[in-house]
């Protein structure tokens, strides 16, 4: 779990003060602060006072290292009725032009009627480390030009996942990417679930594309984390799939799917640990750094 040493410094420059490979600057300590702060809140299911509690916190940490924030709301017709639901999209700047990368998560956490959930690691764990990433990326402005972030409502069903119930926030934001036409600016998307178990294990899907897949796990042996990656033995269906169908991106899900206390009572902090938050935040940069070396 520990990374190896890999300073080859390859990212900092020909000349002048050579800058740190940005994926050092990435906190796991700092990610699980957020973490706990947002499971402090309790349930936080769509719709719900600590959901908005949520959405304040993401909005405050994200501007105050320098991003722009827009809500982007909606209603979804639900099981429970029609529900509103708000996206964040966070950009560097104010052109909407610039981004190619799309990093994101889900902040909703799945409502029960019959257990208090927290969701510690799904909704909690990406979306912690989704804010530390703002602070990271912001230290280096060319690359965070690059990249948007996007924190998605409504990502659990009410009932069971189908078609037309879960995934409210991710179909909505590829549908407007796509009606738009601003699907066709970016060139993949990275989305974080469940990263935050001790002893984590990324479980990725077997669909997921060749290509990134390749580079995130070309990135994970180059941090010497590569043993912290595997597949899962079915297709995953998460936020990732609208992005890959409607929005017409490749998109990879990292995501710790072998999580006993997955939808339980027990998906609480003490299982979660802040290096495991630091695996996927610097897999993620390093991998994004390989893209845009020259940003
Ligand atoms: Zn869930």
């Amino acid at each position: 779990m520990l990374l190896a040493g890999c300073h080859s410094g390859g990212a900092g420059g020909a000349s002048g003060a050579v800058k740190p490979d940005i994926w050092t600057l990435y906190s796991g300590d700092r990610a699980f602060a957020d973490v706990t702060a947002l499971v402090d809140m309790g349930p936080r299911p769509a719709q719900s006072a600590a959901l908005q509690k949520a959405r304040d916190y993401i909005t405050t940490e994200v501007e105050k290292a320098g991003w722009k924030v827009e809500k982007q709301e909606f209603e979804g017709d639900t099981p429970r009725g029609t529900m509103k639901f708000c996206n964040l999209i966070a950009r560097f700047g104010d052109d909407k032009t610039t981004q190619q990368a799309i990093v994101c998560s889900h902040y909703d956490t799945k409502l029960f009627d019959t257990i208090r959930f927290v969701g510690a690691s799904d909704g909690g764990s990406s979306t912690g480390a989704l804010i530390e990433m703002a602070r990271t990326l912001a230290q280096d402005p060319g690359l965070a030009r690059r990249v948007e972030l996007v924190f998605f409502d409504g990502e659990e069903a009410f009932v069971h996942f189908t078609e037309t119930d879960g995934l409210y926030g991710s179909r909505h934001y590829a549908e407007v990417l796509r009606d738009s036409g601003r699907y066709k600016q970016f060139k993949f998307a990275i989305l974080w679930d469940m990263m935050g178990p001790k002893n984590l294990t990324i479980t990725l899907s077997p669909e997921s594309p060749p290509a990134l897949t390749g580079g995130i796990l070309k990135a994970a042996d180059a941090l010497g984390v590569r043993n912290d990656f595997t597949f899962y033995h079915d297709d995953i269906y998460d936020d990732h799939v609208p992005l890959q169908h409607i929005a017409e991106m490749p998109a990879i899900d990292l995501i710790d799917f072998n999580y006993p206390p997955w939808h339980t009572a027990a998906d609480t902090l003490d299982k979660l640990a802040p290096e495991s938050l630091k695996v996927v935040g610097d897999v993620t940069l390093y991998y994004l750094r390989a893209q845009y070396p020259n940003e």
